[in-house]
This record gives C-alpha cells, sequence and structure tokens, in this order.
C-alpha cells in the first residue's frame, strides 16, 4: 500500500487544497494530510482550528487521515511511513518554490517522491491569503472556500475589528 502525505499550512484550507486531496485520494490507497504547526509566516487561524477545518472538509472522503505536524517534513512524512509527498501547483512562481522545496527534500529523503498535481482551472487564482484578504473585507468566496471556512472566518474577522462586522458578506 502507498501512503501519500499532502503537507500544508492550510490557513485556511480553500476549494482547492480541497480538489488536490479530492484526485489524490484516488490515486493512493492512504492520504495523510499533515497540517504543519509552526511555518515561519504569520498564520491567523491556531493549529488546533486549521487541523479542525481540513477534518471538516474531509469528512465524507475515506481512507484520509489528518494530522498536526511539526519539525521537518520529510522526517513527519517518515515517521508515518509515507513514500510519496503531494503538492498542488498553480503558477510557474509555485513550480520555481515546488522545485526548490523538492530538491532539498530529495537530498534530506532520497526514498520520498514528489508528485505534483496541476491545480484545476477554477481554483487557479485561489491562496489562503487572498482568501483571507477578501474576507476580511466582506467580499463574496463562494465556492472558494467550504461553507464551515467562511463561517470561521466571518467569526475571526468580527473578533478582530468589530467595527468591520458591520458590513454583510456580499454574496
Ligand atoms: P504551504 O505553506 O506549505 O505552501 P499551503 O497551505 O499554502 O501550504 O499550500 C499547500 C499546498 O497546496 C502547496 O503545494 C500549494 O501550492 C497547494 N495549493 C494551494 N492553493 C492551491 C490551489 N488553489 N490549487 C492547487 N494547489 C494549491
Amino acid at each position: 500500500m502507498t501512503i501519500a502525505v499532502y503537507p500544508g499550512t492550510f490557513d485556511p484550507i480553500t476549494s482547492g487544497h480541497a480538489d488536490i486531496i479530492k484526485r489524490a485520494s484516488t490515486i493512493f490507497e492512504k492520504l495523510i494530510i499533515g497540517v504543519y504547526d509552526k511555518p515561519d509566516k504569520q498564520l491567523l487561524f491556531s493549529i488546533t482550528e486549521r487541523v479542525d477545518m481540513v477534518k471538516k472538509t474531509v469528512a465524507d472522503l475515506p481512507d484520509i487521515r489528518v494530522t498536526a505536524y511539526t519539525g521537518l517534513t520529510a522526517d513527519f512524512i517518515h515517521k508515518v511511513k509515507g513514500r510519496v509527498m503531494i503538492r498542488g501547483l498553480r503558477a510557474s512562481s509555485d513550480f520555481e518554490r515546488e522545485f526548490e522545496i523538492a530538491l532539498m527534500n530529495k537530498k534530506l529523503a532520497p526514498d520520498i517522491e514528489l508528485v505534483c498535481l496541476m491545480t484545476s482551472s477554477e481554483y487557479q487564482f485561489l491562496s489562503s491569503s487572498l482568501i483571507k484578504e477578501v474576507a476580511r473585507l466582506r467580499g463574496c468566496l463562494k465556492d472558494m472556500i467550504p461553507d464551515h471556512v467562511a463561517i470561521a472566518l466571518k467569526e475571526k474577522f468580527s473578533a478582530k475589528a468589530p467595527q468591520v462586522s458591520k458590513n454583510e458578506t456580499r454574496c
């Protein structure tokens, strides 16, 4: 059985991530989603919130495990007996970054293979950071994030800036 691992920050999970998860789950017998606890970037959601949102998103899919991890992704993949790392590619800028990460990972863990799935065209422009920006400004995010993520974003930004929450989301 080939175990694949899809690591990411998922701050928050988007429909683009969900699409990669669905497609990867049809290729590999078992898929583990690794939610990276402490990336070197500022996060909106806690690790518990991010794991919870990913779990809710994949609740209907079989043979998927969601778990938080810290430290090197290669070490995490070894720990869960993974053989393949999944990543998603949107544009050439993603390719450059993923290529660098892939080469570094090959040095650290030559036994792990990288499989990149191209984004579906409707999600090409989607990123967690853009989603957060639009949510903060109460833009409509229909079909770009799961409904429960929309609720979590609304709550987050209402708590952070109560004065903005008076504007209803434009959907
Ligand atoms: P990281 O901080 O590790 O890049 P992200 O949560 O931002 O974590 O992304 C995880 C993976 O999902 C990355 O490989 C990223 O390129 C991919 N990804 C992000 N958004 C999309 C999307 N809209 N379509 C396809 N892949 C995506």
